[in-house]
C-alpha cells in the first residue's frame, strides 16, 4: 500500500492561487472557507533571506492529534495514510481543530469538520490532486513515500527540503523543497 505523500517546490511557486481555486471548484468548498491556501514567509538570516510562498493544506501527519482526540472516530487515517472526516459520525465539537497545529481544519456550515482530502476520488481514477493537477509552474508533486523511485522521493533525495512545525509531533507529510 502505498503512503502519499506532497512535494512542493517554493522556488517555483508563484502564489498565484490557482491550487486554491481548483480545490474550491473540485470540492465545493464553501465560499469564506478553504482547504488550502498561500502563506508567505521570510527565511534565512539577511543576506541570504529569501521569501517563501508556500501553497499549504493539511499535512496527512502520522501521528495526527486530530485522529486521536477525536470522540467519534469520524476522523480517521484511510490506507495511503489519507487523513479524513467520516462527515456523518462528525457531531462539530471542535476537538480535532483545536488539537491541528496547522489550523488546516473548519467547520463546514452544515455543522462538519472538514478539510484538505488528499482528493482521494482523484487518487483513486490515478489522478493528481486538483491543486497538483492545475499548478501552471508545476511546483507540486503528489506520489507514494513508499516507491523509492516515485517522482516525490527523487525530489526528496536531490533537494533540501522541511516540513512545518516538526517541533509540534505529528510528523508531517508535505514537504518543501527550499
Ligand atoms: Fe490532522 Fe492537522 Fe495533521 Fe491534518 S495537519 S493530519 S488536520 S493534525
Ligand atoms: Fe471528531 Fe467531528 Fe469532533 Fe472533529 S469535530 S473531533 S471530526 S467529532
Ligand atoms: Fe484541495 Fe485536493 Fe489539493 Fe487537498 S489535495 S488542497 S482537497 S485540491
Amino acid at each position: 500500500m502505498a503512503r502519499y505523500i506532497m512535494v512542493i517546490d517554493t522556488r517555483r511557486c508563484v502564489g498565484c492561487m490557482d491550487c486554491v481555486v481548483a480545490c474550491k471548484t473540485e470540492n465545493n468548498v464553501p465560499e469564506g472557507y478553504d482547504r488550502d491556501w498561500i502563506t508567505e514567509e521570510v527565511r534565512g538570516a539577511y543576506p541570504k533571506s529569501r521569501l517563501e510562498i508556500r501553497s499549504e493544506r493539511c499535512n496527512h501527519c502520522a501521528n495526527p492529534p486530530c485522529v486521536s482526540c477525536c470522540p467519534t472516530g469520524a476522523s480517521h487515517v484511510r490506507p495511503g495514510g489519507i487523513v479524513m472526516v467520516e462527515k456523518n459520525k462528525c457531531i462539530g465539537c471542535s476537538a480535532c481543530k483545536l488539537a491541528c497545529p496547522y489550523d488546516a481544519r473548519f467547520t463546514h456550515p452544515d455543522g462538519y469538520v472538514s478539510k484538505c482530502t488528499f482528493c482521494i476520488h482523484r487518487v483513486a481514477e490515478g489522478l493528481d490532486p486538483a491543486c497538483v493537477a492545475v499548478c501552471p509552474t508545476h511546483c507540486m508533486a503528489f506520489g507514494d513515500f513508499d516507491d523509492p523511485a516515485s517522482e516525490v522521493n527523487r525530489l526528496l533525495n536531490t533537494r533540501p527540503h522541511h516540513a512545518l512545525l516538526p517541533e509540534a509531533g505529528c510528523q508531517p507529510h508535505i514537504f518543501y523543497l527550499t
